[in-house]
């Protein structure tokens, strides 16, 4: 069915590529997910299969030019790989970015120099910081930033966050002859003036709110963890891990893992709108159990699973 969200400019879109935990299960697959925003696209983790399930869904991965990956476990970049490589395979020649902790460039450049590959295109590795918050791309229209987690190795979890857009003409009510820098002055929220200074128009009888700056949050892998909630307050929607139940907390604690009260619980304390859960453990079949739990916290709680898109409003 054509999807007209897949083809507009403007969308916020994130599809679920791997919804499983440590290890592949029934048809579940390791972590990854799309990103689309604004016709970007963005990878996020990498488990196995990430280029199968790409292609199974008809994405263009050459349009994917940053991939972001939150920790060196394996369920989280040992696709990458493969993508790498199929991406060389069909000449690809545009920079291609991959933020991690240390370590995945040795990784990488290590399994091109011993197949003796050389891609057309740069891999351009961005070294994330233990602990650290920090914006690690940028352009006009967002930021993605990272979140720091609490798992057994360095992890970090990634913020995608639209800047404050221009606002909108009223194309009704524009006078003739503005100027063009009249009109951008419009957008950025500038009443027109005269060379004097004076006010001709005023801004809000020619202009209507901008469209709504809309956020994401990736969170895997992580402990329960509330130190960073703040950086997530009120965002659209969240992704949180949710490997086990609230049954195997002990569990969840000793591997640093969440289980879905505790997802449902970051949310609820953040306030966001939709929380998203995934990275579920292979002992549970039937997921229903895991979302029923997540619900008694947090109403308005997904399943994050492969092929599943969601798409923000703005
Ligand atoms: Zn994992």
């Amino acid at each position: 069915m054509f999807n007209l969200h897949k083809y507009c400019c403007l969308s916020f879109k994130i599809t679920i590529l791997g919804s499983s935990g440590a290890l592949p299960a029934y048809g579940r697959h390791p972590s990854a997910q799309l990103v689309e925003i604004q016709s970007r696209s963005f990878l996020v983790d990498c488990g196995e299969a990430t280029q199968m399930q790409l292609m199974r869904l008809q994405v263009n991965f050459h349009r994917v030019n940053h991939i972001f990956i939150s920790h060196l476990h394996g369920d989280h970049y040992l696709g990458l790989m493969g993508l790498i490589f199929t991406m060389h395979l069909q000449k690809r020649v545009t920079d291609l970015h991959v933020y991690s902790h240390r370590g995945l460039d040795e990784i990488i450049t290590t399994q091109l120099r011993y197949s003796r590959s050389a891609p057309a295109f740069k891999i351009i590795f961005h070294r994330l910081e233990k602990g650290l918050r920090e914006i690690i791309f940028e352009d006009e229209a967002l930021t993605v930033e990272t979140i720091p987690l609490s798992h057994k190795i360095r992890c970090s979890g990634f913020l995608f966050k639209e800047k404050l857009k221009p606002r909108r003409i009223d194309k009704m009510k524009l006078p003739d002859g503005l100027l063009l820098q009249q009109i951008a002055n419009l957008k950025k929220g500038d009443d027109v003036t005269d060379e004097h200074g004076n006010v001709i128009f005023r801004n809000e009888d020619l202009t209507f709110n901008p469209r709504k700056s809309r956020s994401y949050a990736y969170c895997s892998d992580t402990a329960f963890e509330t130190s960073f909630i703040e950086q997530i307050k009120f965002i659209d929607m969240l992704y949180h891990e949710s490997t086990f139940m609230d049954s195997d907390e002990v569990k969840a604690t000793e591997t640093k893992h969440s289980t879905a009260r505790q997802a449902a619980t970051v949310a609820e304390l953040a306030g966001v709108k939709t929380l998203l859960i995934g990275h579920f453990s292979a002992r549970y079949k039937d997921l229903s159990p895991i979302l029923e739990e997540a619900r008694t916290v947090f109403p308005n709680c997904k399943l994050a699973v492969e092929g599943e898109e969601f798409v923000i409003d703005d």
